[in-house]
């Protein structure tokens, strides 16, 4: 490549967005660019989903062989509590991650989108300048894609560095903190939270709102609290981190000033659009609040510059970002495609798993709708009992239309329920009734029967409960 380039496409960002945009237009024959500045993948596959899910599947592990150590009514034991390396447990989950990456490159290369290592700096909407290892090279392109993600949002008064970590380098810790204080308890400082807590170390939980996962409602929610208290982490709600002085966390909590004692503080509040250092400004796009305003092609203001997943708002998703950008590739190549899903589904990777699709009892209450709603137990599933994931108080929850039976929404938190995703949300894209779930043979023992039974109480005659 010279210094000076033309293309058809350029996309920005290697993330779950960027990749999936630059793969579907180099396979609809568009003269592809992707542009990252670090390892293919972004945040999702180097520092994000993947290496967490890793982790947590660790963690879930070795505290299955500390509970063999202590006894087990399996008939399983270990005459000695497992130990932990937790630097080579690092290094596994770095292999799957590389894995991973060299996959996304490979991908690339099969779609004959070319990939260009380096930082894009736009001049206007549809130049831009990539500094990196080789030559600083031009890059003109008729369209752009921007999938530049988001970063993890710092608190003033507890910036990075030092013994306060970011998720990334929670990741990469070598050794278990003795005391570990959470701040935010959302979805990574819950996913990692209890991660950490499996492996060792003595976790507690800081968060603003007065209930942890506020985006689940609280009866989703409430296993996971069980989990929590079982396990001795503390949670403090309410509670805001106001610095971090000689190891001791100090959190105004109801007006008081407390002190937490931690060797490592994980500060999860959130996540922004990343929008700075890259000529954002110069390309004359509308923004909506802090992230680049699209419409439901995304298209921003500003002619074929598109914009997609993280950057452009909630949620802020993998699978939402992954969507954006096949619809976006297949709308340069001249193909009919808006974003309209019914649902996205939202899944936490805590103990136990949480799934969301579509509206709860609630939220369908608050959208003045009438709705008819069936709970069933994993207590009352087989499949769950012969797996130990029967006790943790986990249960499938269907929302209906009380006059037509249309599912409005699904929601499960338990033991593996992460895999029912999928069901749940094909059938509110499908535009079940609750008539079609019942009339639907689900394999036995499964977790699905739950899916099943949770219609079939809907309607009145659950067989199992
Ligand atoms: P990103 O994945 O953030 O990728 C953006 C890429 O753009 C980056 O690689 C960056 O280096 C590059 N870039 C930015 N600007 C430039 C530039 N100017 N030049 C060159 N390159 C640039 N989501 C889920 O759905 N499920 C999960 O289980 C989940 N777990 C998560 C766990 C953690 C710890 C974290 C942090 C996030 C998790 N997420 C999860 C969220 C998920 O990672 C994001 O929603 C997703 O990565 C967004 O994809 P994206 O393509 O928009 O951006
Ligand atoms: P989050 O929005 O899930 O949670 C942040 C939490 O921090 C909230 O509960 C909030 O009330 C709290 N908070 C905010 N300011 C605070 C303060 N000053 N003191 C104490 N608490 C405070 O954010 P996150 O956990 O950082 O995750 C970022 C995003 O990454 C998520 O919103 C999600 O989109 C994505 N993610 C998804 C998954 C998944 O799909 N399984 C996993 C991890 C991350």
């Amino acid at each position: 490549m010279g210094n000076e380039i033309k293309t058809h496409v350029l996309v920005v960002g290697s993330g779950p967005g960027g990749y999936v945009a630059a793969i579907r237009a180099g396979q609809l024959g568009l003269d592809t660019i992707i542009v990252e500045s670090e390892r293919l993948g972004g945040t999702c596959l180097i520092r994000g989903c993947i290496p967490s899910k890793a982790m947590i599947h660790v963690a879930t592990k070795f505290e299955g062989m500390k509970h063999a150590a202590a006894g087990n009514p399996l008939g399983i034991s270990l005459s000695a509590p497992p130990l932990l390396d937790l630097a080579k447990t690092v290094a596994w989950k770095e292999t799957i991650v590389d894995k991973l990456n060299g996959g996304v490159a490979a991908l690339l290369k099969r779609a004959k989108a070319k990939s260009v290592a380096g930082w894009a700096t736009f001049s206007d909407a549809k130049t831009c300048t990539i500094a990196g290892a080789g030559e600083p090279m031009t890059i003109h392109a008729e369209h752009v894609i921007l999938a530049n993600g988001s970063l993890p949002v710092e608190l003033p008064n507890l910036p990075f560095g030092g013994d306060v970590l970011s998720s990334t380098e929670a990741l990469s810790l070598t050794q278990i903190p003795k005391r570990l204080v959470v701040v935010g308890g959302g979805y990574i400082g819950l996913e990692l939270g209890i991660a950490f807590a499996k492996l060792g170390a003595a976790v507690t939980v800081v968060e603003a709102l007065d209930r942890i996962l506020p985006i689940y409602d609280d009866q989703l929610t409430e296993p996971v609290r069980k989990w929590l208290a079982a396990a001795g982490v503390a949670v403090h709600l309410g509670a805001r981190a106001a610095g971090f002085v000689d190891k001791r966390l100090l959190v105004d909590k109801g007006g008081e000033r407390i002190e937490i004692p931690a060797d490592k503080v994980l500060v999860t509040v959130g996540r922004r659009p990343n929008t700075k250092g890259w000529g954002l400004e110069k390309m004359a796009v509308d923004m909506a609040g802090p992230f680049v305003k699209v419409d439901d092609q995304c298209r921003t203001s500003m002619k074929n510059v598109w914009a997609i997943g993280d950057l452009v708002g909630e949620p802020m998703l993998a699978h939402k970002a992954s969507a954006q950008g096949e619809m976006v590739a297949e709308i340069i190549a001249g193909k009919k495609r808006r974003f309209a899903p019914v649902a996205i589904p939202a899944v936490c990777f805590t103990e136990p798993e949480i799934v969301a699709v579509g509206l709860s009892p609630a939220e369908a209450k608050t959208a003045g709708l009438d709705v008819v709603t069936g709970v069933f137990p994993f207590s009352a599933n087989g499949r769950a009992l012969s797996m130990e994931a029967g006790a943790d108080g986990g249960f499938v929850r269907i929302v209906a239309r009380r006059d037509n039976g249309r599912v409005l929404g699904v929601q499960a938190v338990g033991a593996h329920v992460s895999d029912l995703s999928g069901e749940f949300v094909h059938a509110l894209e499908m535009g079940a009734v609750l008539d079609d779930i019942a009339g639907t043979i689900h394999a036995h023992p499964t977790l699905s029967e739950a899916f099943h039974e949770s219609a079939l109480r809907a309607l009145g005659h659950a067989i199992h409960i």
